[in-house]
């Protein structure tokens, strides 16, 4: 994946948040404004203020129409009956005055208090008065004039005080309810600008998020765009090095059954070993893919742990010589001779660390300790220990260098190797670690649960038995000319009757033309493709259409199904492993004896070195035969 610039939209929650709780702060302030005014208001509406003056304005003009109406009395226009009703309602409202509402209200009003206890105090003395001589109109009215007269002023003056500090009140509760409304106002401004502040941020938020979402998902359709790119890109290199890598291996092994001189041996030995360390990291970064895409498949059988160390120590045996190591080898298999596991991945993962040890060690020794023995609840335990005397890890990089492209101060690989031998390890249900200190050397471990069993597996074949395919007759599709000669060894010497077609197209016409038992078929091919050449030989041909079995540089499982959902009988990876083409053409053809031996006159299986007697003359045409194959141009 690309590393592309971080997302820049990202919405930051924490203004937000915080412009919120402080309009939410605001709006809860007014509130309580509005409530504070709602209750002065509801002060000012129960607090008898009118009351004050009016109850002031009643008292004075009961009063005064008190001493008019003793007037009236003394000039005879009224009777002794209407001055006492005069008095009596005097009387009632001085009580009243002092017993209501009003009271409590009044008396802040200077003054009030001591003229209505005057008052108070005068009823009893002009009732008595009244009781004593106060039987006709003019002596009423004399009695009236003579105590309750003298209350005039001060009645007036409570009045005008009542106004007065009404007003006074009035004006203070106004001026208060005012700077609150005011205070309400400027909270209210305060609140709409926040809001409309707040609308604008979250349309804006909303808006980064909308981008934000945006950028996440080009970003999330480039990632995986550029983890297909990555995909393709893997697939396509895996092929365009898996080609010529082929035609190499093909090549020294021929130059290893052909040739009788040891320093060719040994100089083809030594190509070999780099384009096999060549393939094993391509087959490195692929399994990276397969691991990544879910795709990195286990097939299980059984075989012989000590074989499979054997074989691994003797490929790497060169290779720790060349570096001055000793490699010692020590097993123990009580628990029984063969193993069921991946052998292919359990050879890859001891490739792997001894390989490493091979690599990180110098003039030291290296001792690979392999057992099968029984672990807990019931289990078998195929456990192995790879210790070597070399350069050794830091106790911080134990962990670290299991993770995918990590390399401790080296730039020797890829990285890969170990992460890959974990997951091997883990999906295989087993564990590994390693113990190590710098400057004394690594002890890598590994286990994993095991079947075991003392019954030999079936053999694979052997490679250097010939003339299993004698009697089959083969047609090859395969443009490039290297290739061809590179299966055009391996079945010669097999004893294979074969045809080579150099396209797609000219497959067809010879299928067509011919009998054959299988065809071999590329599947990147000019004028027709391997595909495209199945399907027209399948078309025309219908059910007497021999097998075709696809021959394909593309090492990914998808591409197999792919290929095989297209009609394909089989799939057959180049560089060509001649056992597994055996064992294809053997299952496809129904014709075990083809990998068995049995039913088969085979001649006796030649190790390279018994060829080693090759005369120089026949040395000579061999040498000559594989530099011709470099000027070979499109010819079968
Ligand atoms: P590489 O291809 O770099 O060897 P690996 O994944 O196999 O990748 O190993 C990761 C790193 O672990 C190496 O780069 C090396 O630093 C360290 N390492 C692995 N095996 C050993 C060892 N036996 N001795 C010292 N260092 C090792």
């Amino acid at each position: 994946m690309t590393d592309g610039p971080p997302i820049e939209h990202r919405p930051r929650q924490t203004p937000l948040t915080v412009f919120a709780v402080a309009v939410l702060a605001v709006a809860i302030g007014a509130a309580a404004l509005a409530i504070s005014i709602y209750l002065d208001l509801e002060r000012a509406v129960t607090t008898p203020r009118e009351n004050i003056q009016w109850a002031a304005y009643q008292i004075q003009a009961e009063h005064m129409r008190l001493m008019l109406a003793a007037r009236d009395a003394e000039a005879g226009r009224i009777d002794v009956d209407a001055i006492d009703q005069r008095y009596q309602i005097f009387v009632s409202r001085v009580l009243i005055l002092r017993d209501g509402d009003a009271y409590a209200a009044m008396h802040s009003i200077p003054g009030y208090e001591a003229m209505l206890t005057r008052a108070v105090d005068l009823i009893p003395v002009v009732d008595a008065a009244i009781a004593g001589g106060g039987q006709d109109a003019r002596a009423y009215a004399d009695i009236v004039q003579h105590h309750l007269g003298a209350l005039t002023e001060p009645m007036q003056q409570v009045a005008l005080k009542a106004v007065s500090t009404a007003s006074r009140e009035q004006t203070e509760q106004q001026l208060q309810l005012r700077d609150t409304v005011f205070y309400l106002v400027v909270s209210l401004i305060v609140i709409v600008a926040a809001a409309i502040g707040l609308a604008g941020v979250t349309m804006k938020q909303f808006a980064a998020l909308d981008t934000g979402r945006r950028d996440l998902s080009v970003a999330l359709w480039r990632a995986e765009e550029s983890s297909r790119a990555k995909s393709r890109f893997l697939a396509g290199m895996s092929h365009e090095m898996r080609t010529p890598l082929n035609a190499v291996i093909g090549m020294l092994r021929e130059i290893n059954y052909r040739t009788s001189d040891n320093g060719i041996h040994r100089l083809a030995g030594i190509a070999h070993a780099s384009a096999d360390m060549l393939c094993g990291l391509v087959d490195d970064v692929l399994d990276t893919t397969r691991i990544e895409t879910g795709k990195f498949r286990f097939h299980n059988v059984t075989f012989d742990p000590a074989v499979l160390v054997e074989e691994v120590t003797s490929v790497l045996a060169s290779r720790a010589e060349d570096r001055g190591n000793t490699v010692a080898v020590e097993i123990e298999a009580p628990a029984g001779r063969y193993v069921t596991t991946d052998r292919a991945r359990l050879k890859q993962v001891l490739v792997n660390l001894l390989g490493n040890a091979i690599k990180y060690t110098a003039d030291g020794t290296i001792t690979l300790r392999a057992s099968v023995a029984p672990g807990a609840d019931d289990t078998t335990l195929l456990r192995v220990m790879v210790a070597d005397t070399g350069i050794g890890i830091p106790a911080d990089q134990h962990e670290r260098i299991f993770g995918r492209f990590f390399q401790a101060g080296t730039n020797d690989g890829l990285g890969l190797g170990l992460s890959i031998t974990r997951e091997i390890i883990e999906r295989l249900g087993g564990r590994i670690g390693v113990d190590s200190t710098p400057g004394e050397g690594s002890t890598f471990w590994f286990e994993v649960p095991v079947a075991v069993s003392d019954t030999a597996p079936k053999p694979a074949a052997d490679p250097r038995v010939r003339d299993r395919l004698a009697g089959v007759r083969l047609l090859l599709a395969e443009d490039n000319a290297t290739n061809r000669q590179v299966i055009r060894l391996l079945l010669e010497r097999q004893g294979a009757a074969f045809d080579f077609a150099l396209n797609g197209e000219q497959a067809v016409a010879m299928a067509l033309a011919d009998a054959y038992d299988l065809i071999l078929m590329d599947i990147n091919m000019p004028v027709m493709d391997g595909l495209q050449a199945l399907a027209e030989i399948q078309r025309r041909s219908g059910r007497s259409a021999p097998p075709v079995v696809a021959l394909t540089a593309d090492a990914l499982a998808e591409d197999h199904e792919r290929f095989r959902a297209a009609g394909m009988v089989a799939c057959v990876t180049k560089p060509i492993d001649e056992t597994e083409l055996l064992a294809t053409i053997a299952t496809v053809l129904r014709r075990p004896d083809i990998v068995s031996g049995d039913g088969i006159a085979l001649p006796p299986a030649v190790p390279p070195r018994a060829e080693a007697q090759l005369t120089s003359g026949q040395r000579e045409a061999v040498l000559s035969l594989i530099s011709a194959l470099h000027d070979e141009e499109d010819e079968p």
